[in-house]
């Protein structure tokens, strides 16, 4: 299915599509195999604008709406879903509430770095106890004069092991909790108490990495603080709808690349004297994800524009981070059903994807919480 996108968008799309193919197509295997990201790639996204697309011009970024920044992190994902996480700032999009709720001082320290590829940052809302259900956080941050004691264990969490600075989400007030007594610290890697305990890699591939961080009387100043005393649980909430928006389009961008391969392969793979491509079995798959990926594109393009036009679209972030997890793990399973053996071949981007695209229906609210928010606004609906 074809989308009209205005001439701007269609040449950014294009610039980005060239540098994916000529400079991030050729890591994928190698950042697989070390699970190392190369020490210049970061700084060379920074300097094509690539970490800063969804920030404010009034920063230096390039102040994307929600519809045309997806759009970029589907082509990233298309190659790698590392890809798609560093331009998305690694962690919750930690960026853009940077910009958004830091002071001139937080944004003067984080912003810069961030956008240039130098920092790295990392979001710790998950805790051993409280994942789905993450209301249910211990970690607390007691005030003391001229700052705040955190204490409290974070797990699961995506590249803090590297990041120069972690947003760390804890209770500030234990009687209100989620409803006002939940607050955003930026703690700096180095500060004392701050320690990585465990770092995990995952099925999917070994650059993805989830670390535990413990708090142990970790002081920060009152200049920590992102956003309001209390605002942290919306602030939390805030970076998981953009951030479910995100991982649905990095599905679209995973889902058309293994269209696209499956397509070629079934051109070129001969059976009992016939390409695949001939054989009605195979078409069938082909267009039952030609089918998947339209209907994702359109829920996921709807919903952005509609944001980005200031609407309220109730659930449907939720919608599409549901919608898109399953359609990608479908598409991938025929992916290799397509493939045959090559698709379940190591270091061939096929077995790759099938493993990594599992993750989506977990990380950033797994499909059940989708499918309790989802039911929540509906029955919202009726009286
Ligand atoms: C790749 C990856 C990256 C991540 N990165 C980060 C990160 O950077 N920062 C961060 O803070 N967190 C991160 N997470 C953590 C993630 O948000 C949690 O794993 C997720 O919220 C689920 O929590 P849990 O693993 O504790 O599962 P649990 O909450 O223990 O749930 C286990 C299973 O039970 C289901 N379940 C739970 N409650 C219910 C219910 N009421 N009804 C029906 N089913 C239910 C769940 O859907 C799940 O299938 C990441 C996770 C992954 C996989």
């Amino acid at each position: 299915m074809h989308y009209e996108l205005t001439p701007e968008l269609t040449m950014m799309r294009e610039a980005l599509r060239k540098f994916v193919r000529a400079e991030l197509e050729p890591l994928e295997k190698k950042v697989d195999e070390t699970g190392l990201l190369p020490d210049h790639l970061l700084p060379l996204m920074g300097e094509q604008g690539y970490l800063s697309m969804r920030l404010p011009e009034a920063v230096g970024g390039a102040g994307m709406g929600l519809f045309p920044y997806c759009l970029m992190l589907e082509e990233f994902s298309r190659s790698h879903r590392i890809f798609g996480l560093l331009a998305s700032g690694g962690g919750g999009l930690t960026p853009i509430a940077i910009a958004r709720h830091g002071t001139d001082e937080q944004r003067q320290k984080y912003l810069t770095g961030l956008m240039k590829g130098t920092l790295r940052t990392a979001f710790a809302l998950t805790e051993p106890a409280a994942g789905s259900d993450n209301s249910a956080m211990t970690t607390q941050a007691t005030r003391v004069e001229g700052g705040w004691v955190l204490n409290g264990r974070k797990h699961y969490i995506n590249g803090a092991h590297e990041a120069h600075f972690v947003v760390v989400i804890a209770v500030t007030d234990p009687v209100k909790r989620t409803r006002g007594g939940v607050s955003a610290f930026l703690v700096d890697r180095g500060t004392p108490g701050f320690n990585i305990t465990r770092v995990d890699t995952t099925m999917g591939s070994d650059v993805i990495k989830l670390a535990e961080i413990e708090l142990t009387d970790c002081r920060v100043a009152d200049g920590a603080l992102l956003g309001q005393p209390g605002q942290g649980f919306d602030l939390a909430k805030e970076s998981l709808r953009d951030g479910r928006l995100a991982v649905s389009a990095s599905c679209i961008g995973i889902a058309d690349r293994l269209l696209e391969m499956s397509a070629q392969y079934a051109k070129s793979r001969i059976t009992f004297g016939k390409p695949l491509s001939e054989r009605q079995a195979i078409q069938w798959m082909l267009a039952d994800t030609e089918v998947d990926l339209a209907a994702a594109r359109a829920l996921v393009y709807e919903t952005l524009k509609q944001i980005d036009a200031g609407l309220n679209v109730g659930s449907a972030a939720n919608v599409c981070k549901l919608y898109c997890s399953e359609m990608v793990g479908r598409v991938a399973d025929r992916a290799v059903q397509i493939h045959g053996g090559m698709g379940i071949v190591s270091g061939y981007p096929i077995e790759r994807m099938y493993r990594d695209v599992r993750h989506y229906r977990i990380g950033e609210g797994s499909s059940e919480v989708q499918r309790m928010l989802i039911a929540k606004d509906v029955l919202k609906r009726v009286s």
